[in-house]
């Protein structure tokens, strides 16, 4: 498992790529792109005046612009940077200026609502390859960022039967050159795959923080004090970003709701293995669970050594 970015390319993949949102993934590319030299020149838009003048003193990109249209101009790769929920109003804003030809993708942990929203408005010629890099921590903007955040981890691409072959070898040549594997899926398994690995987990992390926050017999100052039995973990997740994850429910409800039926008759079931001292099904389960763990350190997905705040000697 390679530890660090390879060489950069000699030749640049794409001459402008314009990056339509500048957050925690934007300005991850805008590094690892730039690292690489995968793009000759880098494009950064976003609304926010704040944001823009950030982007301009980290140096992220050549340009920025406030207006989408204007910079996607002579793109010959656009990556929508933004929440789910927005893809479709930005798709539709940068659709007159896109040149014929151009790659239109995106970074969107939703793929079957991402695809329905922005395909209808791309038009003929513009070939749209939709992305999704499996990696992220619970910071947002584009203070955020940094060039391995997709080293080693994958990148899940869902383009619809029939997209030109040429500009999917081209997007995954992208996620290569940033250091991440790749893999084909179909939108909707994606999205049953990724409800399951990080949408329900997102979720009952936030739940059972929120449930801390709630309780009456139990101080808030209690609970912040003695969060390193297991809580503590659970707060990293329900950090993240609230209009991200916001959007990301409300455009793969379906699979959510799915898992969250599953999850919940398992949850029962534990439930009852509690009551009637069942300690045989207890343990046979954390057993089970144990090698998952141990699984995704020898993928090289997780680090043994999480420090979990503790100083090393
Ligand atoms: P982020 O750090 O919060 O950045 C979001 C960016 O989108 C900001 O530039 C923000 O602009 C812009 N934006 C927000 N609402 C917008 C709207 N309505 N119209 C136009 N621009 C808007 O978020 P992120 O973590 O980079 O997430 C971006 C995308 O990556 C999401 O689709 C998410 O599902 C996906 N993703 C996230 C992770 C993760 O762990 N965070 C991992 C994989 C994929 P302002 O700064 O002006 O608000």
């Amino acid at each position: 498992m390679p530890e660090r970015l390879g060489s950069p390319r000699e030749t640049p993949l794409f001459r402008r790529l314009v990056l339509v949102g500048i957050g925690l993934i934007g300005s991850s590319i805008a590094l690892a792109a730039r690292r690489q030299n995968l793009a000759e020149r880098i494009v950064a838009v976003d609304k926010d005046e704040g944001v823009r003048a950030r982007v301009a003193e980290l140096g992220l990109a050549d340009e920025i612009h406030a207006d989408p249209a204007q910079a996607v101009a002579g793109a010959d790769l656009v990556i929508l940077c933004v929440p789910v929920g927005a893809c479709g109003a930005v798709a539709k804003a940068i659709a007159p200026a896109l040149a014929p030809g151009a790659i239109v993708s995106d970074v969107g942990s939703v793929k079957g609502a991402v695809m329905a929203s922005v395909e209808p408005h791309l038009p003929e010629g513009v070939h749209f390859v939709p992305a999704h890099p499996v990696a992220g921590t619970e910071n947002s903007g584009p203070d955020a960022g940094f060039p391995t955040l997709f080293l080693n981890r994958w990148s899940i691409l869902t383009p619809a039967y029939g997209t030109d072959s040429d500009a999917v070898e081209r997007v995954r040549a992208f996620w290569q050159g940033m250091g991440a594997n790749v893999e084909f899926m179909s939108a909707p398994h994606h999205d049953l795959v990724l409800a399951i690995t990080s949408h329900v987990p997102h979720l009952i992390a936030y739940n059972i923080v929120g449930t801390a926050a709630d309780l009456e017999r139990v101080t808030e100052k209690e609970v912040i004090k003695f969060s390193a039995g297991g809580f503590r973990d659970f707060t990293r997740i329900a950090a993240s970003d609230p209009t991200m994850w916001r959007d990301v429910f409300l455009n793969n409800k379906e699979a959510v709701l799915e898992m969250l039926s599953r999850f919940n008759e398992d949850l029962a079931a534990l439930a009852r293995a509690i009551r009637w001292d069942d300690g045989e099904a207890l343990h046979k389960l954390f057993t089970r669970t144990r090698a998952i763990r141990r699984g995704i350190i020898s993928e090289g997905q997780d680090a043994p050594l999480v420090d979990f705040g503790r100083p090393r000697e």
